[in-house]
């Protein structure tokens, strides 16, 4: 009994001192000291973050004080999922969305249904939703099953209650440089590249993929930024020509570590989007041991662009209720 209490003990103590050095980092970072492009700083960040509060703490930061604006009981974010759908992808990472809402101060009510569901079904429940003052934010979990008109779906949501941002006047909004709901996998990209280089103009960025859901939202955000944006897909002939040209390459693709070493020059940014089952787990789009050489920067998989997605989703989400009550 006593060992058994001394070795909980210890391991308080072990735990609390990985915290104190997470916190202590955190403040170099903050204070410039140090930055996260530093090999050993971010290998020993990611080890710490890992241990400890693994993305909730980087959320928070993006939230605005929800105490303050004393509004978190009335932001409520719907998602819908298709059971079957969302166990053959990634439970953990749908289930994080909510999980991520209600830790950090939002409500989240999650509507499941069955892949047999009728269409008609959702499109009255969404226009329910949309009717529905104490709804902030709605998002129906991609991809729909076979029978569902994935268009009409989006469609049939409020833009303005739209946290995904792929309603054609959000991407409409996007593409004219107004403001819109930016879908979130880009805009967590998107502020990971600003963090790490606040001024990209004159940039040259390559953008792997050019689907609507990550490519070409990443394409505006970065021309708003002033990039010069190359957008490649399955059918541009010389891929690893045009990475080389690269100061920025975002990989979009669901090809395991199609991105190689000798495909990116010294220096550049690269974020990984991709999530791909393979035999030896989850890989990214990027082979992460071989592009780290010569990268100045670059998002693990997973753990970089995932949790990013849902920290955007929650900022989209507030973002949503204070457009409502402005
Ligand atoms: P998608 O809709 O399947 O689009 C893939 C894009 O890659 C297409 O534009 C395709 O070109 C292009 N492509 C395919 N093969 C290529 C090749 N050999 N060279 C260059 N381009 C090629 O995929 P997505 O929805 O954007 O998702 C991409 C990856 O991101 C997937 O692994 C997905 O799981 C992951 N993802 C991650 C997150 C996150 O939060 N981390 C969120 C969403 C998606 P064509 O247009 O010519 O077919």
């Amino acid at each position: 009994m006593i060992a058994i209490f001394y070795l909980v003990l210890q391991l308080l103590k072990l735990y609390s001192y990985v915290v104190i050095a997470n916190v202590i980092i955190s403040w170099l970072i903050a204070f410039n000291v140090l930055n996260t492009q530093n090999r050993f700083v971010y290998a020993v960040l990611d080890f710490t973050y890992r241990l400890t509060e693994p993305f909730l703490r980087r959320i928070r930061r993006f939230l605005p004080n929800l105490g303050a604006l004393d509004i978190s009981p009335i932001i409520l974010l719907l998602l819908i999922w298709f059971i079957e759908m969302c166990m053959k992808l990634y439970m953990i990472y749908v289930r994080n969305k909510e999980k991520s809402a209600n830790e950090v101060g939002l409500k989240s009510d999650v509507i499941k249904y069955p892949d047999s569901v009728e269409e008609k079904v959702i499109l009255e429940k969404i226009d329910e939703l949309n009717k529905d003052n104490s709804v902030s934010g709605i998002l129906v979990q991609l991809p729909l099953p076979k029978h569902i008109d994935k268009q009409k779906i989006i469609e049939a949501i409020d833009p303005s209650k739209d946290v995904d941002g792929f309603h054609p006047m959000n991407v409409g909004n996007l593409s004219s440089g107004y403001e819109s709901s930016v879908p979130c996998t880009p805009l967590g990209c998107y502020l990971l590249i600003k963090k790490i280089e606040p001024n990209l103009n004159g940039k040259k960025a390559v953008v792997v993929g050019r689907s609507n859901l990550n490519g070409k939202p990443m394409t505006q955000l970065l021309l708003k930024e002033n990039c010069t944006v190359t957008i490649t897909h399955s059918k541009t002939k010389d891929l690893k020509a045009e990475c080389l040209e690269a100061d920025i390459i975002i990989a979009a693709v669901g090809i395991p570590e199609l991105v190689k070493g000798d495909w990116v020059k010294k220096d550049t940014i690269v974020i990984d989007v991709g999530i791909n089952k393979t035999e030896k787990g989850i890989v990214g789009d990027v082979a992460f041991d071989e592009v780290s050489k010569n990268a100045k920067a670059l998002t693990p998989v997973p753990g970089g662009v995932g949790p990013m997605t849902i920290a955007c989703l929650l900022k989209n989400t507030i973002d949503c209720f204070k457009r409502s009550q402005a």
